[in-house]
């Protein structure tokens, strides 16, 4: 709820002024028991901000984190332990994530064991074992190393230790980038799969639009720290509402070869966060942009299609929508 995390510039940077990159700026969701919600957007938008917040790998500025209707935020460092139980992560580069001299049997008994969830050794192999089953890897593999295993093979190493302590939410920052696309496809299946039989709540965070449309049930959509549009996938992918979803959306490959879709190209790169544009964010690269944009910030609000944006376009309906031209 309204988190924030405003990263500090050293002194001197800024001719002496403080400054501050606002990698996040006030951001709202919720994700429900069961649910994937999928963080989407360029690369320094802040999603991943959002995720190591969540987490408290990083203290966020301001803002509230419940968990459960528990406040969660707020918990002392050397209190974390329960909530760090619940909540799990996976990041996308299994080859660091994954410590190269443990084998993978003692990588995925370490949370069991840090969290003192085993009585004793054979319930501790016991449970390793059930959790090899679950990501689908062989029984076996336990006694071997991370490199001797493909990319693929690797997240489910890193897929089966965020279970381990019997987590209820995991959050996966770009958990598939790394990998090849029929790789890839296998690791949101494996993700489907196991929120389907455990009911884990994901938060996926990822920049690719094609590979969230086959497992999310919502998407948020941020541009320099804050949500421009959330909406549920169908909505989404269908009607977007916001020039930013769009432009993001013009941009990923469509199956059917006859079938259109508005492209909307985007001039620039993203502007710093350090001092991010005045009114409208989105401003100074929206094929819409008008007057009222460079001055006023749009909140986030339901519009027509259900779905919640933060873009002045349809409360001005007598404003002619004309890209401007390249
Ligand atoms: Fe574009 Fe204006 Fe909407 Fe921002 S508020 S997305 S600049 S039309
Ligand atoms: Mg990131």
């Amino acid at each position: 709820n309204g988190l924030k995390k405003h990263f500090p510039l050293k002194s001197g940077l800024f001719g002496g002024k403080k400054g501050y990159v606002y990698a996040v700026d006030g951001v709202t969701f919720a994700i429900d028991k069961g649910e994937t919600l999928s963080l989407v957007g360029e690369s320094g938008c802040g999603k991943s901000t959002v995720g190591k917040a969540i987490l408290r790998l990083i203290e966020p500025t301001a803002g509230e984190v419940f968990l459960a209707g528990e406040r969660i935020d707020n918990i002392p460092i050397s209190q974390l332990r329960p909530m760090r139980r619940r909540i799990q992560v996976v990041f996308q580069d299994p080859f660091s994530s994954l410590n190269p001299r443990q084998r993978v049997r003692d990588i995925i008994a370490e949370p069991i064991v840090n969290f003192g969830l085993a009585a004793n050794g054979s319930e501790l192999d016991d449970r390793v074992a059930e959790l090899m089953d679950k990501v689908q890897l062989p029984r076996d593999a336990m006694k071997r190393f991370p490199h001797e295993f493909s990319g693929g093979q690797r997240q489910r190493v890193g897929i089966a230790r965020a279970l381990a302590p019997g987590s209820d939410i995991i959050i996966c920052d770009e958990a598939v980038s790394a990998l090849d696309v029929s790789v890839k496809a296998q690791i949101v299946n494996l993700l489907s799969d196991l929120q389907d039989e455990l009911g884990l709540s994901l938060l996926f965070i990822s920049h690719d639009l094609a590979i969230v449309e086959h497992l999310t049930h919502r998407v948020a959509v941020m541009y320099l720290g804050k949500i421009v549009e959330l909406a549920d996938r169908r909505t989404l992918f269908a009607t977007p509402h916001h020039p930013y979803t769009k432009a993001l959306l013009s941009a990923v490959p469509v199956p059917d070869p006859t079938a259109k879709r508005q492209r909307i190209i985007l001039h620039g790169d993203v502007p710093s966060p350090i001092n991010p544009p005045s009114g409208c964010r989105f401003h100074t690269r929206c094929p819409f942009v008008f007057d009222r944009c460079r001055s006023e910030e749009p909140q986030l609000r339901r519009v027509a299609g259900g779905q919640m944006s933060a873009c002045h376009l349809d409360e001005v309906p007598d404003v002619a929508v004309i890209p401007k031209a390249a």
